[in-house]
C-alpha cells in the first residue's frame, strides 16, 4: 500500500479530522513534516503550516526559507513564531542555561518549549487540529525508552490523536503514526522536496539517540515495528484509565494559563530558570 493511502486510512480509521477543518501542520523543515503537509494538501485537506524560528543560525534560516518557498508553491498559508520575540532568546542559549542550572540535557527542554509554543499559537490562530510528523520509528523508540526507564505510564498518551480542547490543548494528531521512517525518506526523495536533511546543530547526544542507534543494530522490519506499536496501542487506553482513577487531571498553569499537570506548567518552570540569566 502506498504512503498516501496509508495516511488516508489512518485519518479515516481514527477520525483525525475532516475536509472542512483548519488543519495546522507543525513544520520543522525536515522530511517528515514536509511530506505530511504535501500529502494532506494532495488529499484535499484545508492545511496551513506553522513553524518556530528557533534561531539556530544558518540552519534555521535555510529551513525557514525552504518551508516558505514550499508553502508558497502549493498556496498553503504559512505562519512563523519567532522564539526570540516570544522568549527573548534562541534555543541554544536556553538549553545551555538549563544544562548549567538544572542539569537538563538533550532535547527535553527544546521539546517542552516547542510544544508550549505550538499549542499556544495554533490555538490563537484558530486551528482545529495540530498535525505533527511523528512516525512509526518515533513511536517504537517511545515504547522502548519508557519501558527501559521502568515507567510505561509515560506512554499513556501514545495514540494517533491526543489532547482535547476541553483540557486547553489543540487536538494533536499523527497521521504518520504507522509509517516507517525509511518509507517517508524514500517518498520525500522521490518527490525531490527542497529540504535540508542535515542534523540539528543543537542536538546533543540523548537517551533517544542511543535508543535509535540500538534499534538500528537490531534492524527490525516494518512488520516487527508495527507489532510493537500495535501491541502497545492495546495497553495505552488502560494506562489512561488508570491515570484518571489515580486522580490525574489537566489543570491551567497559574502563570501562563496553558495546560499543566501541576500548578505551574513545565514550560514556565523553564522560563523562570533562564530569564534570570538573560
Ligand atoms: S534536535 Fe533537539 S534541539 Fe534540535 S530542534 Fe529538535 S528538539 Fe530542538
Ligand atoms: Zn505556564
Amino acid at each position: 500500500m502506498n504512503i498516501e493511502k496509508k495516511v488516508l486510512d489512518t485519518i479515516v480509521k481514527y477520525k483525525l479530522f475532516g475536509k472542512k477543518e483548519r488543519v495546522f501542520v507543525a513544520l520543522s523543515g525536515g522530511k517528515d513534516s514536509t511530506s505530511i503537509l504535501y500529502i494532506l494538501k494532495k488529499l484535499g485537506y484545508n492545511v496551513e503550516g506553522l513553524m518556530i524560528d528557533l534561531h539556530l543560525g544558518e540552519w534555521s534560516k535555510i529551513h525557514l526559507r525552504n518551508m516558505e518557498e514550499f508553502c508558497s508553491s502549493l498556496k498553503i498559508p504559512f505562519h512563523v513564531v519567532d522564539l526570540k520575540k516570544e522568549l527573548g532568546q534562541g534555543i541554544c542559549f536556553i538549553k545551555a542555561v538549563l544544562k548549567k542550572k538544572k542539569n537538563l540535557t538533550g532535547c527535553t527542554v527544546c521539546g517542552i518549549i516547542k510544544r508550549w509554543i505550538l499549542n499556544k499559537h495554533s490555538k490563537k490562530l484558530g486551528a482545529s487540529v495540530l498535525v505533527t510528523g511523528h512516525n512509526l520509528d518515533d513511536e517504537v523508540q517511545n515504547v522502548l525508552m519508557n519501558f527501559l526507564k521502568g515507567n510505561i505510564m509515560l506512554g499513556a498518551n501514545s495514540a494517533p490523536s491526543t489532547g482535547t480542547k476541553q483540557s486547553g490543548f489543540v487536538q494533536r494528531v499523527k497521521p504518520l503514526f504507522f509509517i516507517p521512517e525509511d518509507e517517508i525518506r524514500k517518498y520525500s526523495l522521490s518527490k525531490k522536496f527542497k529540504i535540508n536533511y542535515d542534523k540539528c546543530p543543537c542536538a546533543f547526544e540523548t537517551y533517544r539517540t542511543d535508543t535509535r542507534a540500538w534499534l538500528k543494530v537490531l534492524d527490525l522490519s516494518a512488520k516487527q515495528k508495527l507489532k510493537i506499536v500495535n501491541n502497545f496501542q492495546k495497553v495505552a487506553p488502560k494506562l489512561r484509565s488508570r491515570r484518571v482513577a489515580e486522580g490525574f487531571e489537566i489543570k491551567k498553569c497559574s502563570v501562563c494559563g496553558e495546560p499543566a499537570t501541576g500548578i505551574v506548567c513545565n514550560a514556565c518552570k523553564i522560563f523562570e530558570s533562564f530569564r534570570d540569566d538573560s
